[in-house]
């Protein structure tokens, strides 16, 4: 079975689409079968699995206006997933799908024959617009990315509510998968001490693994590629490694099929 998660947190500059490209990258290093769905019309996303923006054609923009197929706008990486990508365009979507019937199930309704991936990761954009919206009604859960900073708590009351909404209109099955303390910072108090709060209200909700703030994470997209295939000793490389097997375990599934030596 497909398992949808949407990466999300309408805070800007968490970690999303850091988290989305490594783990995807990270989970098909394990033997699973990934999707990553770019819906920032930044297209971070894209051009760090190392897609030129003109080469992104057709996007997911596109295919949510229905103006091409899932199969066109698939496009396979160099790191063994493959990706709906993104542009500007995408800003588009927003006004263009005010016309469509039900706007908020496009995702969903595009993704549901889909059914040769065990993981579909969705890059959200740091917004709660109708793009973020698809996302959501796509997803089965959520994986929230987070630094463990001062207004932190306040913006994960914010989305936790915004979450029930969409849970009580759109879609009833929608969860949290977990939250992911992310350019983490040890040496910290104020780091410590949120995510010593985060674990308090959450419990096991918050993954035991914790991406550190390392600076090979930030330099990769540069280059097109995810970490792993970077400098897959880093730090920031073992980190997603660990969380992409917290996430397998997590669902039960094995994680010895691939060799991370
Ligand atoms: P946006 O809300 O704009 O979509 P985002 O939540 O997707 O942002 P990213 O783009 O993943 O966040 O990260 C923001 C910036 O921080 C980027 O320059 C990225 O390279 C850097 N970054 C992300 N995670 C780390 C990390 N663990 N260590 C160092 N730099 C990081
Ligand atoms: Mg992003």
């Amino acid at each position: 079975m497909t398992r949808i998660l949407a990466v999300t947190n309408q805070k800007g500059g968490v970690g999303k689409t850091t988290t989305a490209v490594n783990l995807s990258a990270c989970l098909a290093e394990l033997g699973q079968r990934v999707l990553m769905i770019d819906l920032d019309p930044q297209g971070n996303a894209t051009t760090g699995c190392g897609i030129a923006k003109r080469d992104a054609l057709p996007t997911v923009y596109q295919m949510l206006i229905g103006e091409s197929s899932f199969a066109e706008t698939r496009h396979a990486t160099a790191f063994g997933f493959d990706v709906l990508p993104a542009n500007r365009e995408l800003a588009g979507a927003e006004v263009e799908l005010i016309g469509i019937k039900a706007r908020e199930f496009r995702l969903r309704e595009m993704l549901a024959p889909v059914d040769c991936y065990d993981f579909i990761l969705v890059d959200c954009p740091p917004a709660l617009n109708m793009l973020t919206v698809n996302g959501l009604v796509a997803a089965h859960a959520v994986m929230i990315p987070m630094q463990c900073e001062y207004y932190a708590l306040e913006g994960l009351t914010d989305l936790v509510a915004t979450l029930k909404k969409i849970r009580a209109k759109l879609n009833p099955q929608l969860t949290i998968e977990g939250l992911l303390r992310t350019l983490f910072d040890p040496r910290s108090t104020l780091t410590q001490q949120v995510s010593g709060e985060l674990v308090e209200h959450f419990g096991d909700k918050v993954y035991r693994s914790i991406i550190p703030r390392n600076v090979r994470l930030a330099e990769a997209p540069s280059y097109g590629k995810p970490v792993l295939a970077f400098d897959r000793q880093s730090r920031g490389a073992q980190a997603y490694i660990a969380l992409a097997q917290e996430l397998l375990e997590r669902r039960g599934a094995s994680s010895e099929q691939g060799d991370l030596a």
